[in-house]
């Protein structure tokens, strides 16, 4: 899962992008509004983190232009102004959640995942698609009841396959996923976490389809009778 932080306050920034990599999420840090608006209209992300209080335009008016180019990921707020307007206006900007200053990890982690699934339309932090479940919480997968054991790569790239089935997703949106602007992995790359999640699952009543060109997608192989 790939995240983009934008947040004026180096101390937070660093400390939340610590926090949000130990638990696994890809984090590209800005400290600005600017350069936001430009990398989510070049990057599919999976959620956008947006301090209010910025340098240059703030993060409102960052929220009102993303979403008036029609793109539609989860953004959560930052803010560390306690008042109501303050919330009303985020959320009627576009913003899908916010989150009053101090905050606890814990929470925010809770708060990310919640949008995270919503905006795929899935309800519950289990996941399954035949045979195979994954837990998006405790981040464990099993197949047939046996655990899988998975890079964080191959993780990353199972759990954006099932986030998504029955549809598919692109080899461009699973690079994007995986990738940080420090460590760019290419779509050669997400081919290779492909094949050695393929021979994971090998057998095990579900298998990756590609749609060539196009990109992947998570199907329950029909057991013969
Ligand atoms: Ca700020």
């Amino acid at each position: 899962m790939r995240i983009l932080l934008v947040e004026d306050d180096p101390a937070l920034r660093a400390g939340l992008c610590e926090a949000l990599e130990q638990a696994h999420f890809a984090v590209d840090p800005l400290a600005a509004a600017e350069p936001a608006e430009a990398a989510l209209a070049s990057t599919t992300y999976d959620l956008a983190i947006v301090d209010i209080g910025l340098p240059g335009i703030d993060g409102f008016e960052l929220i009102r232009r993303v979403r008036r180019r029609g793109i539609a990921l989860p953004v959560l707020v930052l803010t560390a102004r306690d008042s109501l307007q303050d919330r009303v206006v985020g959320l009627d900007h576009g913003a899908d959640d916010y989150l009053v200053k101090p905050f606890e990890m814990p929470e925010l982690l809770a708060r990310m995942r919640a949008l995270i699934r919503r905006s795929r339309a899935s309800t519950g932090a289990r996941l399954s698609c035949g045979p195979l479940a994954l837990d998006l919480i405790g981040r464990s997968a099993t197949l047939n009841t046996v655990e899988l054991e998975l890079t964080g790569r191959e993780w990353g790239v199972l759990e954006q396959l099932m986030l998504a089935a029955p549809r598919l997703v692109t080899k461009k949106k699973l690079a994007d996923s995986l990738s940080q602007w420090d460590k760019e992995i290419t779509p050669n790359a997400v081919e290779i976490y492909v094949s050695r999640l393929r021979a994971k699952l090998a057998d095990g009543g579900v298998m990756i389809r590609t749609l060539r060109g196009i990109g992947y997608r998570l199907e329950e192989v029909a057991r013969e009778a």
